[in-house]
C-alpha cells in the first residue's frame, strides 16, 4: 500500500510543492516585443519555425525535453558499447519487465518507428484499427499500408468544460459495433492510448481497459497499448478511479500492463532520452515484429538508440514508478489551468497529462476556423510572452480530395509541462501573460497560408496574417507593459 505524497499548506492554498532540486541550468532568452514580432513574422506564423534564441520558456512539447535525473545522467557514463549482446541492452529489458511485466523487448529509435514497424506487420489494406484517439504519426502509418482508423471515444471526450476523470476511456457500444459492422478478420488489433495526447493528455480507466480487454477476448483481438504516456495514466487512476486509490503506481502499470497484449512507447515521453521500444509477453507477436526491427532500425541490442540513452531510458522507466516523479507535471498543469479557468479562460477541463489546452475557438469566436484559430493564438501567445506553444487543430490537419480543409473536432493552443523543467513562478508568468491576451483577444485576427507542404503541413508550413493584427498587439502592449520585456 502507498499513498499519495500529501503536502498541506498552513494558510489551506493549493500550491504544488517541488520533490527536486535544481543542479543544472540554461540560460533563457526574453527578448523585447518588437524582435518577437520579427522572429514571428520570419517564422511564417508557425511555432515550429522559431529559434531558441527568441524563446523564454518552451512549451512546444514534452517530447524529449523532461528533465533527467542525476542517475540518468550517472548511469550514460557507464554505457557499453558494443554492436550487440550489449549489457546497456540486457539493462534496459529488466527495466522494461519490472515496469510493464513483459519479458521481449526491442528498441527502435523512437515512438514513431515502433508505430512503423507495428503497422506494416499487421495492418493490410482495408483493415480498420479501432482506437480511443488517434495521434498523428500513429494515423500516418496505418494509412501508409492502407488501413483506417475509427476513433470510438465517449461523448464527454471532446467537451471542453468537463468533470469526467476518463475522457481518454474508449465507448464500448461503439467497439461492439464496429466489430459487428467490419468483422474481426478486418480488424488488426484494438489500440488505446495512455493519457491520450489530443484531445488534452486525457487518461482512461483501468474500469474501462477492463471492459475493452473482455471484448478482445470475445473476439480474439489483439489490444495493443501505445504507452509512451502510461506514467500519467496510472497517476490519473489513482487519483481519480477509487478502486486504486491506495495502490502503489508501480502495481497500477503493472496491472495495465497484464491487460494488453502488444505494448510500444516513445521514450522522448516516458523517460527523457530518445529511443522507444516494442514489448510483449507474447513469442508470436514478437516474431513478427523482430525481423523488421533489424531491418530498419539495427540489431536488436540497440534499435537505433546509442547506448546512453538506452542506460537513462532503463533509468528513467524505473523512476516512472516513482509518485514524486510522475505527478510533478500533471500538478502543475492542474495548477495553471485551474488558475486560467477561474479568469474565465476557456481551457481544456479537467486538467491532464502533457499540457495545458486552451480552447481557442472559445477564446476567439470571432476567427473563424478557415482561418486557423489555434494557430492565431499561438503566434498571439508567443508574441505577448515569448513562450512557444503548438498549434493542435486545423493547421495540424490536412485538405481533402477537392482541397479543402478537414476542420479539426478541436481547436488547441497546447502549451506543454515538460516534467521537472519550469519552476512555479515560470507557470504565474505564462497565466499572467495569456490573462492579458485574453483581454486583449479582440485585437487578435485570423491567419492564411502563403506556403503549404503536402504533407505534415504544421511542420513547415508558412502563414500570414488576414489583416494587420500582430502590430496592433504590439502598440496595446507598449501602452499597457511600457518598457517591459
Ligand atoms: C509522441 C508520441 C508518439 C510518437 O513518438 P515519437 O518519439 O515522437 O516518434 C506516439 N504516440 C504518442 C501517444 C505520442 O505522444
Amino acid at each position: 500500500m502507498e499513498q499519495s505524497p500529501v503536502i498541506k499548506f498552513f494558510r489551506g492554498e493549493q500550491i504544488p510543492l517541488e520533490l527536486h532540486k535544481v543542479r543544472v541550468v540554461q540560460k533563457l532568452n526574453l527578448v523585447p516585443i518588437e524582435e518577437r514580432l520579427k522572429a514571428i513574422q520570419d517564422g511564417g506564423y508557425n511555432t515550429f519555425l522559431l529559434s531558441t534564441r527568441h524563446i523564454y520558456l518552451d512549451m512546444l512539447t514534452d517530447s524529449g525535453t523532461n528533465a533527467m535525473s542525476d542517475r540518468q545522467v550517472a548511469s550514460m557514463l557507464v554505457a557499453d558499447d558494443a554492436y550487440a549482446g550489449s549489457q546497456s541492452f540486457d539493462r534496459m529489458r529488466d527495466a522494461v519487465e519490472q515496469v510493464f511485466g513483459t519479458k521481449f523487448t526491442a528498441p527502435v529509435h523512437q515512438g514513431r518507428a515502433a508505430e512503423h514497424i507495428i503497422f506494416q506487420a499487421f495492418v493490410k489494406a482495408g483493415d480498420v484499427v479501432p482506437m480511443n484517439y488517434h495521434f498523428t504519426t500513429t494515423k500516418a502509418h496505418i494509412e501508409l499500408p492502407g488501413g483506417t482508423i475509427e476513433e470510438i471515444f465517449t461523448d464527454e471526450a471532446l467537451k471542453i468544460r468537463s468533470s469526467f476523470p476518463f475522457k481518454g476511456n474508449i465507448d464500448i457500444a461503439k467497439l461492439r459495433g464496429l466489430i459487428k459492422k467490419h468483422g474481426a478478420a478486418k480488424i488488426p488489433f484494438v489500440r488505446m492510448e495512455a493519457s491520450t495526447n489530443l484531445i488534452g493528455g486525457q487518461p482512461f480507466s483501468m474500469a474501462n481497459l477492463r471492459e475493452v480487454r473482455k471484448v478482445c477476448d470475445e473476439h480474439k483481438l489483439i489490444l495493443l497499448l501505445d504507452a509512451s504516456l502510461i506514467g500519467e495514466n496510472a497517476y490519473f487512476i489513482k487519483q481519480r478511479e477509487p478502486e486504486f486509490r491506495t495502490t502503489s503506481i508501480k502495481d497500477i502499470l503493472r496491472g495495465m500492463c497484464d491487460l494488453c497484449d502488444l505494448i510500444y512507447f516513445s521514450s522522448r515521453k516516458v523517460s527523457s532520452t530518445r529511443g522507444g521500444a516494442i514489448t510483449t509477453n507474447r513469442q508470436d507477436l514478437f516474431d513478427k515484429v523482430r525481423d523488421l526491427v533489424i531491418l530498419f532500425e539495427g540489431f536488436l541490442t540497440y534499435g537505433g538508440m546509442s547506448v546512453r540513452e538506452i542506460e537513462a531510458m532503463a533509468v528513467g522507466l524505473i523512476e516512472t514508478q516513482d509518485e514524486t516523479v510522475i505527478s510533478q507535471s500533471p500538478s502543475f498543469i492542474k495548477y495553471l489551468v485551474e488558475k486560467l479557468d477561474a479568469r474565465g479562460i476557456p481551457v481544456i477541463l479537467p486538467g491532464g497529462a502533457l499540457g495545458c489546452h486552451v480552447d481557442a475557438r472559445g477564446f476567439l469566436p470571432h476567427v473563424p476556423q478557415a482561418e486557423y484559430p489555434a494557430g492565431a493564438l499561438a503566434a498571439a501567445f508567443f508574441l505577448a510572452s515569448g513562450v512557444r506553444g503548438m498549434e493542435r487543430g486545423t493547421v495540424s490537419s490536412v485538405r481533402d480530395a477537392n482541397g479543402n480543409d478537414v476542420l479539426a473536432d478541436l481547436e488547441l493552443l497546447r502549451l506543454a509541462v515538460p516534467r521537472r523543467v519550469f519552476t512555479l513562478s515560470q507557470i504565474e508568468y505564462v497565466a499572467d501573460r495569456m490573462t492579458w491576451l485574453y483581454e486583449n483577444r479582440s485585437l487578435i485576427g485570423g491567419l492564411k497560408f502563403a506556403q503549404e507542404p503536402k504533407v505534415l503541413r504544421f511542420f513547415l508550413g508558412k502563414l500570414v496574417p488576414t489583416s494587420p493584427w500582430p502590430e496592433k498587439l504590439l502598440a496595446k502592449f507598449r501602452k499597457d507593459f511600457g518598457d517591459s520585456l
